[in-house]
């Protein structure tokens, strides 16, 4: 119960690893708000549905969390999108989709959160960057320098931030085995379960990630066994470097 009086936020809490960060976190003692378009379906101590494109919605989730759990220890800026092609392919609702949701977000709850963590005397912030954003991935442009951004404002504020007691850091998974990389393959005319398996013999530990492989090191992240991590990229990837 490494969690046990903990309060936290997660966004994305509806997705695959959402959920499962949701459901780690409690099974181990603390108190979670989730934030998602729609968190109807999601077991949690406060719902804060909405838009995270919707600025004054980004902004205002941390105050809400605090308010609901009667404190916020811990944020988990998990929600994302991927918009897949090369530049040229990209539409101005692409680029306007994925920097606002993967890099715009959790700079608005981060800026907000902070304030909150420090009057409180601490806390931490994990945010989901990739192994695209640490190294360029094929297709997927602006959706690697969503995460390379990601990744980047995660150093600077863990650095930043250090000294109040804030430790921020991010997880950087590989594939996983969430709706995201499902509905890819479905738009690409590929049964998802098979190109699953197949992907999975491409990872040397023989398949590839499932959300709780990730929402594991989420967890570690944001627990006290991290106390001494600031600004880390820790990648999750089971042995499977991008080129
Ligand atoms: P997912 O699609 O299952 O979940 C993402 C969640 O974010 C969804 O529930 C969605 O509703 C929510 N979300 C998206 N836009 C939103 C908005 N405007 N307002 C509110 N909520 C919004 O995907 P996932 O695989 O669980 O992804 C979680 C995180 O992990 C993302 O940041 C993703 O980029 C990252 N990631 C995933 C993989 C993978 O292979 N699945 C790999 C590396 C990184």
């Amino acid at each position: 119960m490494r969690f046990n009086g903990r309060r936290a936020l997660v966004t994305g809490a509806a997705g695959g690893i959402g959920a499962a960060i949701v459901r780690a976190l409690r099974a181990e003692g603390a108190k979670v708000a989730v934030a998602d378009r729609d968190v109807s379906g999601v077991e949690a101590e406060a719902h804060l549905p909405g838009d995270l494109l919707d600025p004054a919605y980004a902004d205002a989730l941390p105050e809400a969390a605090r308010a609901a759990l009667g404190g916020l220890d811990i944020v988990v800026n998990n929600a994302g999108v991927i918009t897949r092609g090369r530049v040229t392919e990209t539409t101005d609702a692409d680029w306007t989709l994925s920097l606002g949701v993967n890099v715009e977000a959790p700079f608005r709850i981060a800026r907000a959160a902070i304030p909150i963590m420090e009057e409180a005397g601490g806390g931490a912030i994990v945010n989901t960057a990739s192994c695209w954003g640490l190294r360029p991935g094929p297709n997927h442009a602006v959706y690697c320098m969503t995460k390379a951004a990601i990744a980047s404002l995660t150093q600077c504020m863990g650095m930043d931030h250090a000294h109040q007691g804030i430790r921020i850091n991010a997880v950087c998974p590989n594939e996983v085995n969430t709706p995201m990389l499902r509905t890819g393959f479905a738009k690409r005319g590929f049964d998802p379960d098979t190109a699953v398996a197949e992907l999975g013999k491409t990872v040397p530990l023989g398949r590839i990630a499932e959300p709780e492989d990730i929402a594991d090191v989420v967890l570690f992240l944001a627990s006290d066994a991290a106390r001494y991590m600031c600004g880390a990229l820790v990648e999750v990837n089971g042995g499977k470097a991008v080129a």
